[in-house]
């Protein structure tokens, strides 16, 4: 019978996942019990738990009372999420911009917000997404975009083996999709860095 240490806001059960990643280690036929060893599994769910657990944060959003009607982008968000294929970090930048309607989110907490997404297992398609998706409910802007540039380790560390190589992924919502010349400030934007 094995206890549960499960934690109620997180779901994660450390003292489970330490058995479990013993257990992984002597499939991979490693010697467990070896002085070298010996505390790897707690460390290895340690850090699981940490890649997986967001800190808390309250979104305060305010009124956009002087009707404010330029992009509002924070460039170059350094991130990092775990591959839901794989268990392996991809970690980058995310550029995250909208065109407020009737909310402001303040520019700090935008990292939060991929912050919260990418503290779980993911595929970067769905984090771009869900980051996109947050910010329409809570703010209802005119439009959103979210630019995801990760390198995967799962790609650059077996198979293709393509060192360096950036996924990009973005999504685009209302203006910022229909609107050419408000798309194309935004993407501009977030190139800048990538052009020197
Ligand atoms: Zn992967």
């Amino acid at each position: 019978m094995t206890v549960s240490y499960l934690d109620e806001r997180t779901g994660l059960d450390l003292r489970a996942a330490e058995d479990a990643v013993a257990d992984l280690l002597r499939a991979l036929g490693q010697d467990v019990d070896s002085e070298h060893l010996r505390g790897t599994p707690a460390r290895v769910a340690r850090s699981f738990a940490e890649l997986l657990t967001p800190s808390t944060f309250s979104p305060t959003s305010f009124p956009n009372r002087q009707g404010y009607d330029e992009l509002v982008v924070a460039r170059d968000i350094p991130f990092h999420s775990l591959c839901e294929h794989h268990l392996l970090p991809f970690r980058g930048v995310a550029h995250v911009g909208y065109l407020p309607g009737g909310r402001f989110l303040g520019l700090s907490k935008l990292a939060r917000v991929v912050e919260m997404f990418a503290r779980r297992l993911q595929v970067q398609e769905r984090l771009t997404q869900q980051v996109a998706h947050w910010l329409e409910e809570q703010l209802e802007p005119k439009g959103v975009g979210v630019v995801l540039e990760a390198e995967h380790l799962c790609m650059s560390l077996r198979g293709v083996r393509s060192t360096g190589a950036l996924t990009v992924t973005s999504a685009l919502t209302g203006i910022m999709r229909e609107d050419a010349r408000t798309r194309t400030e935004f993407l501009a934007l977030t190139r800048q860095r990538r052009q020197g």
